[in-house]
């Protein structure tokens, strides 16, 4: 619907310049009230024509293309951002997961700071980095370290 009103005004503009063109000129015998007429009409179209034309034609494109790359630079920088920290985030939780300290009320031992519940071998942990569980030795009633076999009887 839009196109048959687009192309039917068009037809009328096309035909009006023409009559009135050819009148001015002189080829057409018009009278001159209705040369005047056409005449208008013709300045008014070509206004409207170029009114539209001006609306429709994108003269700041650039300026908003640059906006445009600005405003995803900024979101990737954001997002950048946001990524960074959630893996310092990420290491520092692993960090804190993984770290142990030592236990003074039961030498030789040290608990994760995460679970109080787990308790490791200091000795072990502190030369070999490996974080080795206390077994518990049921014929002589103590505890001792799975790896370097120490005895690590808790203090009474
Ligand atoms: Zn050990």
């Amino acid at each position: 619907m839009k196109r048959h009103l687009f192309y039917t005004f068009l037809s009328i503009f096309v035909v009006t310049t023409i009559i009135t063109l050819l009148g001015v000129i002189g080829v057409l015998r018009i009278s001159q009230g209705h040369l005047t007429m056409l005449l208008s009409a013709f300045l008014v179209e070509l206004a409207g024509a170029l009114v539209a034309l001006f609306r429709r034609t994108e003269f700041f494109a650039e300026d908003e293309h640059t906006r445009e790359i600005m405003a995803l630079k900024k979101s990737y920088e954001t997002y950048m951002g946001e990524l960074e920290q959630k893996y310092r985030d990420l290491v520092e939780q692993s960090a804190q997961e993984h770290s142990y300290s030592p236990d003074l009320s039961w030498p030789g031992t040290a608990i994760k700071n995460a679970d109080p519940q787990v308790r490791v071998c200091y000795h072990c942990l502190l030369i070999k980095h490996v974080p080795l569980p206390l077994i518990w030795d049921p014929d002589n009633k103590r505890w001792g370290c799975s790896g370097c076999h120490t005895q690590l009887n808790k203090l009474e």
